[in-house]
């Protein structure tokens, strides 16, 4: 598929925590599509800077920087604010933001179950809230979920990672319902491993612990996840997204969707 058939031109989406990994990937993708984008997320700020003029300048779209920390739904609401009162309007909503911790359930610290729920989960619902009114209004919206392998199947020591993506997967549904009349589509990307930091960390946890190296860690999780025996790239899924994105995914609303080399085939 070539970027002609996904015409994004005069669109405007909004990508959360696209300052890096997956996020980043999307953004340059829905950009790369004629889509101003919106850029959010945690890092050094003359990087993002650097980041914003480098999608501005290459690709010819209008860039904004969110600084909204999805932890606080009224920082979360200030922010679509602002990036909807530069571009007139938020056709496109991405909710990628994510992160992780691991740990079994008897020793879970309560706050980082918090955390997790709030940026993973209620974030999700704190920006769709904010959106729906604007795209049911223009007729013509889409939110894509960045859920994970992890919303339809479960993994130890990940319990609120899990219940946040299995819960991002159910809200996807209603909000597809909801709105299935408004010309919105709302739907769910579940990917398997993708190389970012995320995973990175974890890798380098799991090698310090076992006392193994990375390399060993990172192939004994692909053998054991993924039949297809790589990680997904973030571009593949940032194309996936785009198509979400495009007007002939109209008909596709309400779906989880597997981007995961087989794993929740097994
Ligand atoms: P990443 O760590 O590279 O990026 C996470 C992004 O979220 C960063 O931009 C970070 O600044 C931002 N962020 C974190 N907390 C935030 C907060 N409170 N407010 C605003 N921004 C915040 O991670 P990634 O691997 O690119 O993950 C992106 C999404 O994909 C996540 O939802 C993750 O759960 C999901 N996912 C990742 C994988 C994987 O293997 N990497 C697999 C399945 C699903």
């Amino acid at each position: 598929m070539t970027d002609e058939l996904i015409n994004l031109r005069g669109r405007s989406a909004l990508v959360t925590g696209s300052t890096s990994g997956i996020g980043l990937a999307i953004a340059h993708k829905l950009a790369a599509c004629g889509c101003n984008i919106g850029i959010n997320g945690f890092g050094d700020p003359q990087e993002i800077r650097r980041l914003l003029s480098n999608i501005q300048e290459r690709l010819e779209v209008e860039v904004v920087y969110c600084a909204a920390d999805l932890r606080n739904p009224v920082s979360i609401y200030e922010g679509i604010e602002f990036v909807a009162d530069k571009f007139g309007d938020i056709d496109i909503l991405v909710n990628n933001a994510g992160i992780q911790h691991v740990a079994p359930v008897e020793n879970f610290p309560d706050e980082k179950w918090e955390e997790v729920l709030a940026v993973n989960l209620s974030a999700v619902f704190h920006t769709s809230k904010a959106v729906i009114p604007g795209m049911t209004e223009n007729g013509w919206g889409r939110i894509v979920n960045i859920a994970s392998v992890h919303g339809l199947v479960g993994s130890e020591n990940k319990s609120a990672y899990v219940a946040a993506k299995h819960g991002v997967v159910g809200f996807t549904k209603v909000v597809a319902l909801e709105n299935a009349r408004n010309g919105l589509t709302c739907n769910a990307v579940c990917p398997g491993y993708i190389d970012t930091e995320l995973i990175r960390e974890q890798i380098r946890n799991t090698a310090d612990k076992q006392g193994i190296s990375i390399e060993s860690v990172a192939a004994e999780m692909l053998s054991d996840k993924h039949p297809s025996g790589r990680f997904v790239g973030a571009a593949e899924v940032a194309s996936l997204v785009a198509y979400l994105c495009s007007d002939v995914a109209a008909g596709i609303t309400g779906s989880a969707i597997s981007i995961d080399g087989g794993w929740s085939a097994q």
